[in-house]
């Protein structure tokens, strides 16, 4: 499947942040995002690699938008945070987004899309309506879903035994999860994908036990989303 480059973003250190989408045509459009911490490598060499399938596949017949990485600063850094030191995934205008926050590394910014990290985000969703969005992330090996796609964190499920969860066990304001489902009707899916820890444990090995689950969930996604 071919994927076309579509206008760049750019991060609060003017750096590009790409986005492709692939060359079906419909109404709503499914998402996969990665790097919105931008200490997470897990998820974002995980989407990589989905990636690289994704293009050796012809079968798919709905509207793709993908994102590589997101926060290329944080990224560059090693930092969850972009450079104005925000959580991108507390940036979002969720009816329950709050300026108040209990540690630095939850930070809002000082209003909902302050940052223009989520500002391209914003342009994207309003040019390409989201149908779902799924986000790669690594903390807690976990499938949490926000909105209607239970079916679906549940197929992944049997594919990578990850646990799936409504709720993460705090509460996340301004989050991707739930400003698309108030905003779009459109479900998150956040994948957390385990953290590399000590020196026996490689990203390949992460990909390993996720490759079959991330296959599989592209290859039924139209079975979810409506
Ligand atoms: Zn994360």
């Amino acid at each position: 499947m071919n994927f076309v480059p579509l206008k760049s973003g750019k991060t609060v250190e003017g750096a590009d942040i790409e986005a492709f989408c692939n060359e079906v045509k419909g109404q709503k459009h499914v998402y996969l995002l990665a790097g919105v911490h931008g200490d997470e490598v897990e998820g974002v060499y995980c989407l990589e690699q989905l990636f690289k399938w994704l293009k050796q596949v012809e079968n798919i017949e709905y509207p793709i938008i993908v994102i590589p990485l997101l926060n290329v600063d944080g990224y560059r850094t090693g930092t969850r945070l972009n450079s104005h030191g925000v959580d991108l995934n507390r940036n979002l205008p969720s009816a329950c987004w709050a300026l108040e926050f209990t540690e630095g590394k939850y930070n809002p910014g000082p209003k909902p899309f302050s940052e223009p990290e989520n500002l391209f985000l914003k342009k994207l969703f309003e040019k390409y309506t989201p149908s779902i969005m799924i986000s790669f992330h690594s903390w807690k090996p976990m499938i949490n879903f926000n909105g209607s796609c239970k079916g679906l964190a549940e197929f992944i499920a049997t594919y990578n035994s990850y646990p799936v969860k409504s709720d993460v066990g705090h509460p996340t304001p301004g989050s991707l999860g739930n400003y698309l489902p108030q905003a779009y009707s459109a479900p998150v899916i956040t994948l957390e994908f385990p953290v590399l820890e000590g020196e026996t444990m490689m990203l390949k090995d992460i990909w390993k036990e996720n490759e079959t689950a991330m296959r599989e969930m592209i290859l039924s996604l139209d079975n979810f989303i409506s």
